[in-house]
Order: C-alpha cells, then sequence, then structure tokens
C-alpha cells in the first residue's frame, strides 16, 4: 500500500495551520486558532463518508467508520492531537519534502544556518532512502501531532472505500491541548464509545508504547524575613538565597539532564524568588511509583534539614498528582498490546516497545476507563526548528492503523 502522496498532502495542509496551544490559558481549548483546522478535518471527514462526525463546544472532533462484518466486535477509537507545542512557533509552516534522502545534508534553512544529519540526530539514519519532511527554518513542522491526523484521515479514507475489508465499528477523535497536558480534560469516554483507542503520536517506525512515566507536580514557597542588610545579623532570612540552597541539594544524578530510559528524576522549572517570598516549580517523574514516592520522601527530607538550618524561614512543599503510568491498566487487556503488536509485525516491522519518558493522552485515558497505548507516526525531533518525519514511517503507519481494524475483527 503506498499513500504517501495523499499523506504529505495531508500533512502540508494541517501544518499550515497556526494550531499552537498556550500553557497560560484559562479557556478549553487553549487558543482559539486550534478550532480552525478543527472544522477543516470535521468537513474532510464528511467528505470521505464519515458516519456522526461532530465538532462539540472543546473542540473535539469524533466521527465513526461503520463496522463492515456482522456480529459484535469491540469499538476501538483511533486518536490523535491537533495542537502544537508552545516550545516553538507553529506559524507560517511551510513544509519541505526531502525525497529519496541519500544519507547526507538536509538543508532546513540556508539563512538559519539549520542543517539536519547523522551527526546532530543519529536516527536519522535509519531513514536512508526514505522522504522526509522538515520545515524551513523559523518553525516547527508540527508533524507531532499532525502526522497523526494525516495517518488516521488517509487510513479512514481508504476503509471507507474498501467495503472488502473486515472491521468493526472504529471511532475516530482529533483533540485540542495535548502539549498543554489538557487533551483529554473534557473528552467523553462515553459517549464515545470505543472499548480500547490508541493514539497515533508516537516517533520512528515500529516503536510503540504502552508505558509512561508516573507524574507529580511539586511547588515549594519559602517565606522569609525581611531586614535591612545592614542590620541583619541573625535577624534576616534571605527567602531567595534558601530557595537556591533547596535546588543546589537535590542530588545531581537525579536530574532529567543525567538520566535516560528508566531512571527517573525531579526538575525545578520555576523560581520566583525575593527576600521575602520564594516559590519554586517543579515536576517529578518515574515510571515506577514506588520509586516516585521514594524520590518524594528523599526531597521532603532535604526540606526538613533545610527548616532547622533556617529556623526564621517558613518552608512548605507539596505534590500533587498528575497523571500514572498507563501500564497498570493496559496489561489488564492483553489483546489491546497483542493486536498492535501483529499489525505491526504485518506492516513488515519489528515492533519497539519502549517507555515514554512523558505521559500522552493515552495516559489519562486509561484511568478514564479506555486503555490506550501509543502508535509511532514516523517523526523525530519534535518540538523545535529540527523537526522531521518520514512519509515512508507514515505509510507503515497507515498500514498498521489498517491491519489494526483487521486484526480485532478475527
Ligand atoms: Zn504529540
Amino acid at each position: 500500500m503506498n499513500f504517501k502522496s495523499a499523506l504529505y498532502e495531508r500533512l502540508e495542509k494541517y501544518a499550515k495551520v497556526d494550531t499552537q496551544s498556550d500553557e497560560a490559558s484559562v479557556t478549553f481549548p487553549s487558543t482559539e486558532k486550534q478550532l480552525v483546522l478543527a472544522k477543516i478535518l470535521a468537513a474532510e471527514l464528511k467528505a470521505i463518508g464519515a458516519k456522526g462526525v461532530k465538532l462539540d463546544k472543546y473542540g473535539y472532533v469524533t466521527a465513526e467508520i461503520p463496522a463492515t462484518i456482522k456480529g459484535r466486535r469491540p469499538v476501538i477509537g483511533l486518536l490523535a492531537h491537533m495542537d502544537t507545542a508552545p516550545a516553538a512557533s507553529g506559524k507560517g509552516v511551510l513544509p519541505q519534502l526531502h525525497k529519496a534522502w541519500k544519507g547526507g545534508d538536509i538543508i532546513i534553512s540556508r539563512r538559519h544556518g539549520l542543517i539536519l544529519n547523522t551527526k546532530n540526530c543519529p536516527r536519522l539514519a535509519l531513514c536512508k532512502g526514505e522522504d522526509i519532511v522538515t520545515a524551513s527554518g523559523d518553525t516547527l513542522l508540527g508533524a507531532d501531532d499532525k502526522a497523526g491526523l494525516a495517518i488516521i484521515m488517509t487510513a479512514a479514507e481508504h476503509l471507507l472505500k474498501h467495503k472488502e475489508i473486515p472491521h468493526g465499528t472504529l471511532k475516530i477523535g482529533f483533540t485540542p491541548d495535548e502539549e498543554v497536558g489538557q487533551g483529554v480534560k473534557y473528552f467523553g469516554v462515553k459517549a464515545f464509545g470505543a472499548d480500547y483507542a490508541y493514539t497515533f503520536d508516537g516517533d520512528l517506525a515500529g516503536s510503540i508504547e504502552e508505558e509512561t512515566f508516573n507524574a507529580d507536580g511539586v511547588k515549594i514557597t519559602v517565606s522569609g524575613r525581611s531586614v535591612h542588610p545592614g542590620s541583619a545579623k541573625n535577624e534576616m532570612a534571605n527567602a531567595a538565597r534558601i530557595a537556591a540552597d533547596i535546588v543546589a541539594s537535590w542530588p545531581e544524578n537525579l536530574l532529567p539532564e543525567t538520566t535516560s530510559g528508566r531512571e527517573g528524576f525531579i526538575m525545578f522549572m520555576d523560581i520566583a524568588a525575593g527576600t521575602e517570598k520564594a516559590a519554586i516549580d517543579g515536576i517529578v517523574r518515574d515510571h515506577d511509583l514506588k520509586k516516585l514516592k521514594d524520590m518524594e520522601r528523599q526531597l521532603e527530607a532535604i526540606v526538613a534539614a533545610k527548616r532547622l538550618k533556617y529556623p526564621l524561614a517558613k518552608i512548605e512543599l507539596t505534590f500533587t498528582e498528575s497523571y500514572r503510568n498507563m501500564k497498570e491498566v493496559i496489561v489488564k487487556h492483553p489483546k489491546v498490546m497483542g493486536n498492535l503488536m501483529a499489525a505491526v509485525r504485518e506492516a513488515g516491522l519489528e515492533p519497539r516497545v519502549k517507555p515514554v519518558r512523558g505521559g500522552t493522552d493515552g495516559a489519562r485515558l486509561s484511568f478514564m476507563g479506555l486503555p490506550t497505548p501509543n502508535v509511532f507516526t514516523g517523526g523525530y525531533n519534535y518540538h523545535g526548528r529540527y523537526e522531521w518525519v518520514s512519509l515512508d514511517g507514515m505509510n507503515k503507519s497507515a498500514e498498521v492503523l489498517i491491519n489494526l481494524a483487521r486484526k480485532w475483527a478475527e
């Protein structure tokens, strides 16, 4: 099956719509402009013959591909997100297609001196001979996750045209605000009506993910005591310095920049500090819930020691739960990964199951009652100007989707 030209056309069309989400926003979706793409997608779903196409007030686009066989089969959801990361501009994206890449430098932008090659991205070497898509220097590409949208739309079009392919009912869901961690906040799992689902929001061809971090937020506040520095001896508690002391006391081997694979970390990402008051915001991450809790105890012990060291200050520490490792839910439904692995193998790839060093919409959905692992889309270097996607990888992903639909009908 070769869907590459349809996939490229769609990726280009979706990438050109700026759908950057915004962490600071208090509305949902976080940015109005995501609805522009939502409307385009809803119209396109209607045009390809999908049933029950809906765009609701939150910006969720849902639709159905009716079953082509009789008898009850599990209903399968297919999900991708419409927004792009706040970390890099998504305005005026101009995708460039580098056909049959031979292994040398890929010029993203001469003007910015942006070059993509196997030195600055060793993973690229896996895609020799493939068609590579990049942005053009000023923006991210937005293949995360417009590649996912294009894959689902293109595979859906194929399934709607070829009713001889046996499959049960399939549900499509396009969601806003994944990049700001709110993607499924108002998603009606019951109304969606799927028994299991897959997010198409991963990276290189063959990789599939059933495991995310366990994630908590951490906040430390320090109330100090401001005194004229000339008479501060034994009277002053400088909140800014105490905050710095706490951050510096956290072990260097438990930071995002010093860990990989299954190693957890605490990251202090925002510090606002003065003499009177300081606030530290951070995140705690580990695939293993027990280890996550152990790290939190370790930070509590550090803070307790600082309270003794700075008796004039008041130091408070709170943790809030963000999301949990979805593997806990997914392992209870072995067919969800079983069928996915078989679908990947049928597409001629060896599945690589790897833990995500992050979360997915699927993590939240799994705990909302919809087990949802994640499928590759063929891209890499997400959230920045070096982002790229292989059209061949996208094509494989569309094949996997079609294989999955058949598998669940068996
Ligand atoms: Zn994504």
